[in-house]
């Protein structure tokens, strides 16, 4: 007579194997930390056996995308877009306190909401992955655990060569964990470069584990994809070697058929993350039609700072009614199609199809009970075979889950968690979160700290003199420029767009975003630049009409004016765009940049010469002084007709 160490009698089993078998009254035989017999357990006895009291027992759900340890930051900044959110909150953040023992926090309070709801497995991807992977084995949950890579400094790795040194070294250590299969997860490819999503796709094939990455999310990528290499992102990363390994992509929310085809001829699996993708407002993946295509399609919530919880009950419905909503059609992704996402699809989409998933004998003992007698899933039909799906999607809630357990091991009886200690969790979690007010709460205090916060500012103790004025004619200037007493070093002509932002506190200064397109002499465009600079209202002297200025901070403008307008949140804007000419010049042995420029907005007429240099003693500012003074009667402008103050000014 075989044996087993524990039978689960009289349960109504939902398997979800490939021929969606349901054993109403069935029974589950667990030896070790897999399954030896499923729904007809025959003549095996059990060192133990538990009565599951007519219960739904399914295996455990797959969470196919998350951050778990981004638990920490949930709720931290909600209701802004995409860049503003990740750009301008969640990376300064999390260059500021993510370390090992943030991630472990995080991390042990996400698996305690996800076996709490009844996941068993999850792919995630954050920094200090490895602390990702031994919080999430303590708790004894199955995870694909991917070590982020980047082209930009992160937490845990100030180059790109060392994020890949990190998630190489990881992938060696943990690579025959039973509950944890490491992995290279290259942020995205707009994040990343060609260079290492290559890297990344040899780390995965030569030690022959999934990669996890984030594709076609936004449109705005896509779009930026096609203008800047001419074709969409999958293709792109096609061409770059990625899907050599299995690939694990989240979102694809902007995607083609042929798009598709290329993924499921890959063997890729894709993370269909519903709210996060709602809430962020990157529209609705083509679920069904990717599922059409034979593609593997698991379900995810993403991380906890944009959904905000790990609910797969809530993401699983959703899916079905986005399909559904979306097409008109409402027999689109009915209910059982909807659950194997979250089971079967999802294990497979992560790279764990042979371990987990469904309840089959050789798979491993993941599985979960959930109660169906719960008042809002009162009364049930048997009439339906498919009745059980749309009990268990339409109107079961994650905290119908009363029992979880993992590679055989329990993880919750009766609601009672067995591996996790969630009161001292929520303790350190209180405490991070304190620490991570108090940070922002300084941050916006001052427009320049805001500024340093997403990178790339640099300070520039620069002292500078410099007049504004008006002139009659730009013949005279193009003259005084032509003559002898002139040393043309540099010629440049551009158009300039200017915005400036104004805050309430005008000690804040001025932030300016300047967009400059550079022009050759027939006036076509031959590059662009962006940058920020923000200028401090203070005037440091005055020699006459020249002004001495100092304190500019500078920083290239990686990001859209949109982006700036909804992070700085300017209580005033004020546009200005004019035609620039600039020279490098040397006049009586010193190097001055005269500008002349010509507005078309604010549409103020005729010209405006600028002329100035950088200078460093008050005894070289006055000297320079005297000298612009007198450069600005060879450029034919009159000292009475200078402005007071920038061009702004005049706006
Ligand atoms: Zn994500």
């Amino acid at each position: 007579m075989p044996t087993c160490d524990l039978l689960l009698t009289n349960a109504l089993v939902v398997t979800m194997d490939g021929s969606f078998t349901v054993h109403p009254g069935g029974a589950v035989a667990v030896t070790g930390d897999s399954l030896v017999a499923v729904g007809d357990v025959g003549s095996f006895t059990a060192r133990e056996t538990f009565d599951c009291g007519g219960r739904v027992l399914m295996p455990g759900l797959v969470n196919a995308h998350t951050h778990v340890a981004m638990s920490l930051l949930r709720g931290l900044a909600d209701d802004l877009r995409l860049d503003v959110w990740l750009m301008g909150y969640m990376m300064p953040v999390e260059r500021e306190f993510v370390s090992p023992d943030f991630v472990r926090v995080g991390t042990g309070l996400a698996c305690a909401e996800m076996i709490r709801s009844g996941v068993t497995a999850f792919a995630d991807m954050y920094y200090f992955e490895e602390a990702v992977a031994e919080a999430t084995a303590a708790a004894g949950l199955r995870a694909l655990c991917g070590q982020t890579v980047l082209k930009f400094p992160a937490p845990d790795a100030p180059s790109y060569e060392d994020s890949l040194a990190r998630a190489r070294d990881f992938i060696v250590r943990w690579k025959d964990h039973p509950l944890i299969v490491p992995a290279p997860a290259p942020h995205a490819p707009y994040t990343c470069t060609a260079e290492i999503l290559r890297a990344c796709a040899d780390l995965a094939v030569e030690f022959d584990v999934p990669i996890h990455t984030h594709l076609s999310e936004t449109l705005l990528e896509v779009e930026q994809w096609r203008k800047t290499h001419g074709m969409p992102v999958i293709p792109w990363v096609k061409k770059q070697g990625l899907f050599d390994a299995h690939v694990l992509a989240a979102h694809c929310v902007h995607v083609d058929l042929g798009e598709m085809r290329t993924m499921k001829n890959a063997g890729a699996g894709v993370a269909h993350n519903p709210s996060s993708n709602l809430k962020l407002g990157s529209g609705v993946a083509p679920v069904t039609t990717m599922l059409d295509v034979g593609l593997d399609v698991g379900i995810g919530t993403d991380g906890p700072a944009s959904n905000n919880d790990l609910d797969m009950f809530e993401e699983v419905r959703l899916a079905a009614l986005l399909a559904k909503g979306f097409s008109g059609d409402p027999t689109a992704l009915p209910a059982r199609h909807a659950l194997v996402m979250a089971t079967r699809l999802g294990a497979s989409a992560i790279g764990l199809g042979s371990l987990t998933g469904a309840l089959e004998v050789g798979r491993r003992a993941d599985l979960i009970l959930l109660d169906v007698d719960a008042v809002h899933n009162t009364p049930a039909f048997t009439r339906d075979p498919d009745a059980v799906y749309s009990r268990i999607v339409y109107a079961a809630k994650s905290s119908d889950v009363t029992d979880v357990m993992c590679n055989g091991r329990w993880l919750m009886r009766d609601r009672r968690l067995l591996t996790i200690d969630e009161a001292a969790l929520a303790r350190e979690a209180a405490d991070y979160a304190r620490r991570i007010d108090a940070f922002l709460i300084t941050r916006e205090e001052s427009v320049l700290k805001k500024l340093v916060a997403i990178g790339g500012a640099v300070e520039e103790e620069s002292f500078e003199v410099q007049v504004k004025a008006r002139v009659a004619s730009a013949d005279a200037v193009l003259a005084a420029i032509a003559s002898d007493d002139v040393t043309v070093i540099r010629a440049a002509r551009y158009h300039q767009y200017d915005t400036y932002f104004f805050f309430d506190d005008p000690s804040q200064g001025r932030l300016r975003f300047r967009e400059d397109e550079f022009l050759d002499e027939k006036g076509e465009v031959t590059g662009v630049r962006a940058r920020l600079t923000l200028t401090g209202e203070s005037r440091e002297g005055e020699f006459g009409r020249v002004l001495l200025f100092r304190s500019r901070y500078l920083a290239p403008a990686t990001h859209s004016l949109r982006f700036y307008r909804e992070y700085f949140k300017p209580t005033a804007e004020r546009a200005v765009e004019k035609e620039r000419r600039r020279w490098l010049v040397a006049y009586r042995g010193v190097e001055f940049y005269v500008h002349l420029d010509r507005l078309a907005q604010p549409p103020v007429g005729g010209y405006f010469v600028e002329v100035k240099s950088r200078t460093w003693s008050r005894r070289d500012a006055r000297d320079k002084a005297a000298i612009i003074a007198d450069l600005l009667g060879h450029l034919g402008a009159h000292p009475d007709d200078t402005l007071p103050d920038g061009y702004v000014d005049l706006a």
